[in-house]
């Protein structure tokens, strides 16, 4: 049995304590009416586990992807908390403090308190980057109970004088990786030093390599930790396929496969902007509708995209990883790589898209002759050898590069990577760009090529050399949640951007 499916709690009195519904939290009753309207009744693991902890007030660190409800497993005992203590915030101050590494995860939060706490006349901001600043800096001067922010955007607001951390009662840290892997690490140190020293603070990562295990430790007083399920359990439920075809002959192999496919809806990843849109060109000449969203887009248009998406009048998305990134689309039947990913650990990002909530899931990957080395790093992160069908054409392969033998035997698919030009200028210039060297359990090296796109996030700060991500625990994997079923309040609340 997965543990997935059985809500449980902390132990009490030696014993695992079952927690069947949200009624035996105990949360304040206009916490209680909302989650009622929002059609939960069963805690998820991560929130079983984490909100009678957080409720205790202890601090805790979680281990848990998006999708998993970790959002409510953090937002549900904070509001709860300042319930029971309300005072109006000082200008220019807010009480809880929610760091996201994107906007559009940060949107999806703020949705989240908005929706929880809509019984409360909570007062919420958000400070992100990549739109102008006066109007978060107008919307933040009254005080307000609820900030969520992206690190380097708070940072100019605090340097600026627009809002001061002296009040923050609560922390939350969401993807903690994510934002290391963004090179927001000396933001976040800078924030954090701001911080009254008496605080909660709830820490959150998909997964926990050493680096974050060791911000974690900095930042936490006594935490207790949750995990939910590995990510193996995630992959059972996805039928996943690897289809080798040449390099040019992908654009027409991906419309013969969301042809034939049963497909609810389908997101395909590109690692380049310019490599979205050019799918969404090659698809429409094959009589195939699609949407490109990614860093080049406007608001308005990912938000349009979006929409279209989530209603099902499109039903395909060609995304980068930053931008698919944090966006809570449900009902995803397919993933499609139409491009590898050079960091393995993107793939599981990627595939876990899809099968969420207990549900099927299929994700084919696209592989030419240059990707096998990304292949090869993918398949030793996830133990799984995957299936492989044989579509390139005889006389024509394109030759696999052999992976350069490293110091330490390590292979370095992303020397290949920034040769073939295929990311973005991040990892055409990966010194510049990002020397963050991603250790994955396999051994292998893989640098988090196009991790940032210019114009849709903040400039990244420069990161230091020496912070390795070696993985200690691997993937952590989920039961993704469905939203289809319910109405999503991501649409009841369009997104307030202040
Ligand atoms: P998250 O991992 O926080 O992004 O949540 C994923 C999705 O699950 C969101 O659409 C939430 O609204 C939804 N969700 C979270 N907790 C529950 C729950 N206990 N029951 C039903 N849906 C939930």
């Amino acid at each position: 049995m997965r543990s997935a499916n059985l809500p449980w709690a902390h132990v009490r009195n030696g014993k695992k304590h079952l927690l069947s519904s949200f009624q035996e939290f105990g949360l304040a009753d206009p916490i209680a009416r909302a989650l009622a309207e929002e059609n939960y009744v069963t805690p998820t693991p991560i929130q079983a586990q984490t909100i009678p902890l957080a409720l205790a007030g202890r601090d805790v660190v979680g281990i848990a992807q998006t999708g998993t409800g970790k959002t409510a497993s953090f937002a549900l005992p904070i509001l709860n908390r300042m319930l029971e203590s309300r005072i109006k915030p000082l200008p220019k101050t807010c009480r809880v403090l929610v760091l996201s590494p994107t906007r559009e995860l940060s949107g999806q939060i703020l949705d989240s308190f908005n929706a929880y706490g809509r019984h409360m006349r909570l007062s919420t901001a958000l400070a992100i980057g990549g739109v102008p600043m006066g109007r978060q800096v107008r919307s933040v001067m009254p005080g307000v109970e609820v900030l969520v922010a992206t690190p380097g955007r708070l940072l100019d607001m605090v340097q600026g004088n627009a809002i001061k951390l002296s009040q923050v009662e609560f922390l939350v840290l969401d993807e903690a990786d994510r934002m290391l892997d963004m090179g927001f690490i000396h933001d976040i140190r800078k924030i954090v030093a701001k911080l009254p020293i008496k605080r909660q603070t709830l820490f959150f990562s998909a997964t926990m390599p050493k680096d974050i295990a060791d911000l974690a430790e900095q930042m936490l007083r006594d935490p207790a930790r949750v995990a939910v399920t590995p990510v193996s359990s995630t992959a059972e439920r996805i039928e996943q396929r690897i289809i080798q075809v040449d390099h040019a002959a992908k654009p027409a192999l991906l419309a013969e496969i969301l042809k034939k496919e049963t497909i609810n809806r389908a997101l395909v990843f590109t690692r380049t902007k310019h490599g979205a849109d050019k799918v969404v060109k090659g698809l429409a000449r094959a009589g195939i509708e699609a949407n490109a969203i990614h860093g080049n887009k406007s608001q308005n248009h990912r938000e349009r995209v979006l929409a279209a998406f989530r209603s099902g009048e499109v039903r395909t998305l060609v995304a980068t990883d930053i931008a698919a990134r944090g966006i809570d689309v449900d009902g995803v039947s397919h993933v499609v790589n139409f491009d590898l990913p050079n960091v393995p650990e993107t793939y599981v990002h990627r595939i876990g898209r899809t099968a969420r909530a207990g549900a099927e899931g299929v994700a084919i990957s696209l592989c030419a002759g240059e990707e096998i080395a990304y292949l090869r790093d993918i398949e030793k992160l996830i133990r799984i050898s995957l299936p492989r069908e044989d579509r390139r054409t005889p006389g024509h392969r394109d030759t696999a590069p052999k992976p350069t033998q490293h110091r330490g035997g390590r292979s370095t698919s992303h020397v290949h990577a920034a040769r073939t030009g295929e990311h973005g200028a991040g990892a055409a210039n990966p010194g510049k760009a990002n020397r963050r060297r991603r250790r994955p359990a396999s051994g292998s090296v893989a640098l988090p090529g196009a991790r940032h796109e210019s114009g849709r996030h903040e400039a990244p700060r420069p990161q230091s050399a020496g912070s390795n991500g070696g993985k200690d625990g691997g993937l952590q994997g989920v039961a993704f949640l469905q939203r289809d079923n319910r109405a999503p309040h991501s649409n009841r609340n369009p997104r307030p951007q202040r």
